[in-house]
């Protein structure tokens, strides 16, 4: 009897295989992390080939160490680091270069032409998203620029782009001999290609990064009862149905049951990214937001989100551990930042890849204020987890202006949940209780429903809503002084960031 749904994960640090039963328990889990390549300053890349053996290495590692079957499997779904560009070869399976990974800000100068060019709004209003070094277009034109024969393999057919998703999904189903060349919507919403009014790629958009139609993958719903395609490789999964794929922070929605307009959740990984449901309207930020497909389900309308993404937050405690060597391991951060009882004064901008909503500015890098002799590696720690509560909120306003609507409750997720510290300073900053499930991997979990919902694992949205369980809830404790003086120090301190480098 298949009595799981399994769901790969492709993170931009790891990735992780998962399997889930009907109640959305965790049966099964292994991940594997990849290598981090960074070239030059701004640059970051990851190895296509190595995720494609990591993906099957994870997913028969599970099998096995549980000793199941395909047939134990009634489908798989995908959820992946959106935006992050693979261009392959559709008849050798060579990838032309590394996958750009969507920190990298090696386009910050194709970004900013768009804008002068005044292309910018053509852009917001087709793709709901602005010209900006984040999203896959700028990164697929850098390769066909400056990959020899790139170009002339993309106008013959041969060289085809993918984000992971489909690069997975490309490689489990045949790869050369036959791989299907597909996305969701919801991955295809973060290239600047599609048009998210008939969500097809658009060919005006396609002109202005002069990107071949033949290179891209057929749009398909979130959630497919006609499926992706079934699984060749790696055998021990013959046969089971690819039947969903999301982009991870929409399955993060989706894990986190945010089915009705007005519901939002918060991830803290690599980055943060903060969603809202809007139901089957588009809303258009006004103030700094993007506009995205949050999820397809079969032929239904499509729903959408507004969003705020954060490029750096989990990665700045990585950067104090790697760069810095201020602490061991991540976990490590909370207990040096609990050693003092405040920042003392000190303010942290993580911008490295300048700076993502609301402000989308590429000119800026990171910075460290109000310093004295005084100061120590435990402010730091302080500072970087208080950075990523700051960000936040300057997130949350903008998406309270542009939709009217207060989240009374901030659900959470992601890595950087485990940290206590991190999620009361958060409730304080933004003077909303915030809110972990018990399944803390909701982006797997989001991935799984979508591709059990497609074959009838899971009847409706109603029986994944039962699944959803509080682990733990924060609630604010500072006084509205100090939550107003610790803002508007932030502030001060984002302003010195700006304008740092020319593009
Ligand atoms: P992703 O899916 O983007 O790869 P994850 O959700 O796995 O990210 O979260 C990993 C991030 O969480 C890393 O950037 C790491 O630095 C951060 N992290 C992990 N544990 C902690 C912790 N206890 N405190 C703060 N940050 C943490």
């Amino acid at each position: 009897m298949a009595d799981l749904v399994g769901a790969i994960d492709q993170g931009t640090t790891s990735t992780r295989f998962m399997l889930f039963d009907h109640e959305g328990n965790e049966r099964g889990k292994h991940q594997l992390e990849h290598e981090q390549i960074m070239p030059h300053a701004g640059w970051v890349e990851h190895s296509p080939v190595e995720i494609w053996e990591r993906t099957r290495s994870v997913m028969t590692n599970t099998l096995n160490g549980l000793g199941l079957q395909a047939s134990d499997l009634a489908a798989l779904g995908i959820t992946n680091q959106r935006e992050t560009t693979v261009v392959w070869n559709k008849k050798t399976g060579r990838p032309y270069y590394n996958a750009i990974v969507w920190q990298d800000t090696r386009t910050d100068r194709i970004a900013s032409a768009l804008e002068r060019e005044g292309k910018g709004d053509v852009i917001r209003q087709k793709a709901g998203i602005p010209p900006a070094t984040y999203f896959s277009a700028g990164k697929i034109q850098w390769i066909l620029e400056n990959v020899p024969g790139a170009r002339e393999d993309a106008e013959k057919g041969d060289a085809i782009f993918g984000n992971t998703d489909s690069w997975l999904v490309w490689n489990m189903t045949g790869g050369v001999n036959g791989g299907k060349h597909v996305t969701d919507v919801t991955n295809a919403s973060r290239t600047m290609l599609m048009n998210l009014e008939t969500l097809d790629w658009d060919d005006e958009l396609l002109g202005f990064f002069n990107i071949p139609r033949q290179m891209l993958p057929q749009i398909r719903p979130s959630s497919e009862p006609s499926w992706y395609g079934e699984v060749v490789s790696p055998g021990g999964f013959n046969g089971v149905p690819i039947a969903g794929i999301l982009g991870d922070q929409q399955a993060a929605m989706v894990g986190q049951v945010c089915f009705a307009a007005g519901e939002a959740k918060n991830t803290y990984g690599t980055g943060n990214f903060l969603l809202l449901n809007t139901g089957n309207e588009l809303v258009r930020s006004k103030n700094g937001l993007l506009s995205t497909v949050c999820y397809q389900f079969g032929d239904n309308a499509p729903v959408y989100a507004l969003e705020g993404s954060i490029a750096v937050t989990g990665s700045a405690v990585q950067w104090l551990r790697d760069q810095l060597g201020i602490i061991s391991g991540a976990s490590e951060v909370e207990s040096l930042a609990r050693s003092v009882k405040d920042t003392g004064g000190m303010y942290f901008v993580p911008a490295f890849s300048g700076l993502f909503a609301p402000y989308w500015r590429s000119d800026a890098r990171g910075a460290i204020v109000g310093m004295s002799r005084y100061n120590t590696n435990a402010h730091l720690a302080r500072a970087t987890l208080e950075s990523i509560c700051y960000q936040s909120r300057d997130v949350s306003e903008a998406m309270e202006a542009d939709s009217g609507v207060h989240v009374e409750v901030l659900k959470v997720d992601g890595g950087v949940t485990a940290n206590e510290l991190c999620m009361q300073l958060q409730a304080d900053i933004l003077n909303v209780p915030v809110s972990r499930p018990v399944v803390a991997e909701t982006t797997a979990l989001g991935a799984a429903y979508a591709a059990g919902l497609a074959v009838g694992f899971w009847q409706n949205t109603d029986e994944l809503r039962q699944n959803w369980n509080e682990s733990k809830r924060w609630t604010p404790e500072w006084s509205d002084e100090q939550r107003a003086n610790g803002y508007a120090g932030w502030k001060k301190a984002v302003d010195r960031t700006m304008g740092w480098v020319d593009v």
